[in-house]
């Protein structure tokens, strides 16, 4: 296809984990919630139908902005809403990364970051965590090309957090900004938002799709000094947020009961599943995220992953070179986890 810019035809495309369409499935491959949003998100989406989509949303999602704003301690004009997070890490990689410079990434981590790199025609940079998923001394490490880094805090697959102290010293002595990614951190004891007031270099970014159980309506947002939104704001669409999405996500993070509550549930049941992995001979690290990693020590991951299937339990098979293959399986109900380990059970 000579029509396409050649770091289009060459990279290879984000493959997203499989969304079977068909009911029947125990879906533990994508850390969706497994329980219905707060009630509140059903009654502002109708509200904003009642009152017609003719016109355009508000451009930058003020209503959700100023509520977003009361609940992290930062002004407004510091928060930039986003169609999903994943929208947010692609208007920051647009604007900070130009063809031939270089995006650092941790590695095992989340995939996307490297299609972003291809898609600018940057390079890339993966660096390998410690194996006890610390981050190592070369991932702060300054370079002259060096336009952004990435961080998902806690991390995917593995679930494990760096620690807000370390998150800083690392912006400190990186020469450009830090993107972390705390798309699970409402599910962790910590998180960095704090920090951005502390070092311009850092960011944070979240989502509802997970904490707040809003996958299927795309909403993100970033949090960063306002001189850096203000630059951002150029680069992504006007209406990159449409007025239903707008509405229901500002009653979602307005009802934070529902949230602690949710939450409590969701750490609840890791714990059960992270017990009963590690029973089955799983090496399994400590998650601060609605999912765990398992790696097995003796057996490989894939025919696991292919009964489970078989019997309709969908979890996440990843391999990652060099670390190995394993199953990242979804935090869902208790009886859905039950269910799976019982499988499993029988598999292993
Ligand atoms: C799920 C996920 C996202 C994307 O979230 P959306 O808001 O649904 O686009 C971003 N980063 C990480 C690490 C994720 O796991």
């Amino acid at each position: 296809m000579p029509y396409f810019r050649s770091n289009i035809r060459s990279m290879s495309g984000y493959v997203p984990g499989e969304q079977p369409q068909g009911d029947g499935f125990i879906k533990l491959n994508t850390n969706e919630n497994p329980y219905p949003p707060s009630p509140a998100v059903a009654v502002a989406v109708n509200e904003a139908l009642q009152h017609g989509l003719q016109k355009y949303p508000d451009p930058m999602a003020g209503a959700f902005c100023r509520r977003a704003s009361e609940l992290l301690g930062v002004p407004p004009d510091w928060i930039l809403a986003g169609n999903g997070s994943d929208d947010i890490l692609t208007i920051v990689t647009r604007a900070l990364v130009g063809e031939g410079q270089l995006l650092r990434l941790p590695y095992p981590s989340y995939i996307l970051y490297r299609t972003l790199a291809d898609l600018q025609g940057a390079r890339s940079e993966e660096v390998h965590f410690e194996p006890d998923w610390t981050l190592p001394e070369a991932f702060g490490r300054g370079s002259d090309d060096l336009r952004l880094v990435f961080l998902a805090n806690p991390n995917s697959p593995s679930g494990t957090v760096v620690p807000p102290e370390a998150v800083l010293e690392l912006a400190q002595r990186l020469p450009c900004p830090l993107l972390v990614d705390e798309a699970y951190a409402d599910f962790a004891e910590t998180n960095c938002v704090d920090l951005v007031a502390k070092s311009e270099k850092i960011m944070v970014s979240r989502t509802l799709s997970k904490s707040y159980a809003l996958a299927g309506l795309r909403f993100g947002y970033l949090v960063a000094q306002p001189h850096l939104i203000q630059q951002f704001v150029k680069v992504k669409d006007s209406y990159n947020c449409d007025a239903l999405s707008i509405a229901a996500a500002t009653a979602a993070i307005g009802d934070q009961a529902w949230l602690a509550e949710t939450r409590e549930k969701i750490l609840h049941s890791r714990g059960r599943l992270m017990t009963a992995m590690r029973d089955l001979g799983f090496i399994v690290p400590d998650s601060q995220a609605n999912f765990v990693w398992a790696l097995h020590s003796r057996q490989g991951a894939r025919p696991m992953y292919e009964e489970l299937k078989r019997q309709r339990i969908l979890v996440r098979y990843m391999v990652y070179p060099g670390w190995g293959d394993g199953l990242r399986i979804t935090v869902g109900t208790d009886e859905e986890i039950e269910t799976c380990v019982a499988k499993l059970q029988e598999i292993v």
